[in-house]
């Protein structure tokens, strides 16, 4: 050590020092959202260089993302320059693969292997599941495919999965299926990202020289967020660590949220029992969020039971409260917080500074909109802007081929999707002919069918539907667009498509074509709606200027911004139910974890907000405020009373009775229609509505109280049955 303290040192507190200094050993450090986990590990990347430790080239560091492992690269760089080049810092999958490339012989690959991305894994898992003649209709392909993933996240090869309980899939034909699936990839020269990992373990655990070699090299061993790594990730780990022992990991068990994709708790929990004499350090000072935000992040996690337990404090100020503000719809939601980032934009804050963070992918449309119509200049992190979405753009071609049949875009893009037994060679004979006559693949299709140029189940399948269209596009003008998208959807198999796929991203496609068809009901015409699109899509990516960024609370973690919007409070939608269906309390612990993670993301202020009423599953539902809004504790809200009112009669901005470092307090736009009056009035004495009482809801209309709990009702509307809805939305009639 050099005599004088280096400066990177100075500022970190004790136990962030101690994590730093303590090199040699196994290192965990355990600790809350922002008390300088990510920065302890940056420091000590740069102390292991500077106290001549190790090369760079000696490190090895793995982070959760590309842009984590970017960032802390950036950031090394600043303190020991372009010596940060060297280390091996990246992801699991990014460092597995370099160093597979180096061994790939042992496992009957060549080094220049092509790693599969989803598509291919899928295409190459079908053609097993016929080959093998399993029944792709009982037995979705991705739902194998995912089974298959999930032994792979736990290290287990094909022939160690005989008795587990998903080797039973596919009338028992998974291990077999599993092994045939190993056995073309070797053939393919390829693999899929579970096997780099995969390979090197088992390339580890058969030639100990070569696990010799890696265990020499790599002299110090660091992962960010352990918390969610799999077993795979953890026995790799182990096996490189295991002479040398100097491996330091840092988490959070409280900000475990990828337990559905194979992460493993019990990696952090068990750690000092996985090495005995492992160092535990807690860090319990939050140096991110005010006072409130951290106090209101800290009540809710506290609820949950499977954890260790920590506290938290800060030396900051208390701040603003945690704001929670209910809304009529989702569409106030995104005009409400629209209104508020423009109000901070006003007071100085940078876009770049906030960040709306969603539980589900189809929630990001509404802010779009609201953004794009107000120019506000935002991005999606971690998955591509609502209408560039897959499924979305499918839906949105059949659209289009209805409106215009001409757009040979639009056909070539869902001809077969789902699939009808439209190949290759009748695609190739479409084409030859609508280039010959010049005319559109669609007026070709319906010539097509009147000859014999194409085998019989071809045509059949191309007259089907070129009549579909023709059906589609007669009752086109006699329906609204919303109900023409709805139709589309169901009789051309595009729906029941994903409704048959078992794969874990399904789920959130279905919820993106219903968002989608909600987007169709603000318009008159198709017309209006497609020019729209093609307006949306049209806009030019532009990195330059400051963005507020819409991502889901997954993608947020380690993430820090000023200002935190959080939308969607709401029990079935955050809590998901599918999550709490699935995986039960579980599930749901999970699920606070999530929120958690969101509440931490914040600096400065937190807004939380619910809608009293949301389509789902193309229904309006009135649905019901979060229960993790019950887990927050109420000292450190401000629950606005009279969300949605207008100015006039008292309608707040979450910053009215706070700190000039808000936005300034403004009114909102006159808003003088019906709903401002049935506007959510949270914890109304239910007094008013006693069981039997007849009361109006503003959109399921007359009905009679059949139970109270709380300040919940259960109403029996005179036209859309039993609902259960919040007091403070009806009114006595
Ligand atoms: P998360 O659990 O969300 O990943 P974390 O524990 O990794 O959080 P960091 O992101 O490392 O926390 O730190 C949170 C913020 O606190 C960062 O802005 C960081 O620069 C700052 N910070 C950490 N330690 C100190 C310190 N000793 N003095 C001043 N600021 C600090
Ligand atoms: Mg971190």
């Amino acid at each position: 050590m050099p005599a004088q303290e280096p400066p990177y040192l100075a500022g970190l507190n004790p136990p962030q020092r101690d994590a730093v200094l303590t090199t040699d050993g196994p290192v965990l450090v355990l600790s809350g959202a922002g008390t300088g986990k990510t920065r302890v590990l940056i420091t000590r990347l740069a102390h292991l260089i500077h106290a001549r430790k190790a090369w760079p080239s000696q490190v090895l560091a793995v982070t959760f993302t590309n842009r984590a492992a970017r960032e802390m690269r950036g950031r090394v760089g600043e303190l020991i320059g372009a010596m940060a080049d060297d280390f091996w810092l990246g992801t699991f999958h990014a460092i597995a693969a370099r160093m597979l490339r180096r061994h790939a012989e042992l496992v009957g690959l060549k080094s220049n292997f092509t790693i599969l991305d989803a598509d291919d894994q899928l295409r190459l898992i079908k053609q097993l599941i016929q080959a093998d003649g399993i029944d792709e209709k009982r037995w979705p392909a991705r739902m194998l495919l995912s089974a298959i993933e999930r032994w792979k996240d736990r290290a287990l090869r094909p022939e160690q999965v005989k008795s587990d309980p998903a080797a039973g899939l596919a009338n028992g034909a998974m291990a077999k299926l599993y092994a045939d699936y190993q056995a073309r990839l070797i053939t393919l020269n390829a693999c899929d990202f579970g096997d780099l990992l995969a390979h090197l373990i088992r390339i580890f655990q058969d030639h100990p020289d070569v696990l010799a070699e890696w265990q020499q090299r790599f002299h110090y061993i660091l992962v960010d967020e352990y918390q969610d790594t799999n077993v795979a990730q953890y026995l790799w780990l182990r096996l490189l660590a295991q002479t040398r022992r100097n491996l330091c990991v840092v988490g959070d068990e409280d900000q475990s949220i990828y337990g559905w994709r194979g992460a493993e708790i019990g990696n952090i929990l068990e750690f000092s029992k996985h090495f005995p004499e492992a160092v535990t350090i807690r860090l319990e000072q939050n140096y991110r969020s005010t006072g409130h935000i951290l106090a209101a992040a800290s009540g809710l996690i506290a609820r949950n039971q499977d954890r260790l337990g920590k506290t938290l404090w800060t030396e900051a100020d208390a701040g603003v409260p945690v704001q929670v503000a209910g809304v009529w719809d989702g569409e106030e939601e995104a005009r409400r917080i629209a209104d508020e980032i423009e109000a901070l934009q006003r007071a100085g804050r940078l876009l770049d500074s906030i960040a709306v963070l969603v539980r589900a992918g189809f929630q990001t449309r509404e802010f779009e909109e609201r953004f794009l119509t107000i120019g506000l200049a935002y991005r999606v992190v971690g998955g591509p802007r609502f209408y560039e979405r897959q499924e979305v753009r499918d839906a949105v071609a059949y659209l289009r081929l209805v409106r215009s049949p001409e757009d040979d875009l639009a056909f070539e893009r869902i001809v077969n999707v789902p699939k009808r037994g439209l190949g290759d060679a009748s695609l190739r004979t479409l084409t030859v002919t609508a280039r010959g006559l010049g005319i559109s693949l669609m007026a070709a299709a319906s010539r097509l069918i009147g000859t014999d140029e194409l085998k019989p189940a071809a045509r059949k399948a191309l007259s089907n539907l070129v009549e579909d269209f023709n059906r589609w596009r007669a009752m086109a003008d006699g329906l609204a667009p919303e109900e023409l998208a709805e139709t589309l959807l169901d009789e051309s198999g595009y729906t029941a498509m994903w409704q048959a796929d078992k794969s874990p991203d399904a789920p959130g496609r279905l919820e993106n074509l219903k968002e989608l068809v909600r987007a169709l009901e603000e318009f008159d015409t198709l017309e209006a709606f497609l020019e729209h699109v093609a307006l949306v899509s049209e806009r030019a990516e532009d990195t330059e200027t400051p963005q507020a960024t819409i991502m889901t609370l997954h993608a947020a973690k380690g993430l820090e911004f000023d200002c935190v919007f959080l939308p969607g409070w709401e029990d079935g939608l955050f809590p998901s139910q599918r999550s709490m269906d699935e995986n039960g309390t579980r599930g749901l612990e999970e699920e606070r974890r999530l929120a958690y993670v969101g509440i931490t993301r914040a600096r400065v202020q937190a807004m939380i907000t619910y809608a009293a009423n949301r389509r789902i599953h193309g229904q309006w539902q009135s649905a019901l405020p979060s229960r993790f809004l019950e887990d927050l504790p109420a000292e450190h809200l401000n629950r606005d009373q009279t969300a949605g009112m207008p100015a006039a009669f008292g309608g707040s901005s979450w910053n009215t009775r706070t700190t000039p470092s808000w936005g300034a307090p403004r009114g909102r736009a006159p808003m003088l229609d019906a709903r401002a009056t049935v506007i959510d009035v949270p914890h109304r004495p239910v007094a008013d509505h006693a069981v039997g009482a007849r009361v109006f809801h503003q959109k399921f209309g007359y009905g009679r109280v059949s139970a109270v709990e709380g300040d919940k009702l259960d109403i029996d509307f005179e036209t859309s049955g039993r609902k259960k809805v919040m007091a403070g939305f009806v009114t006595a009639s």
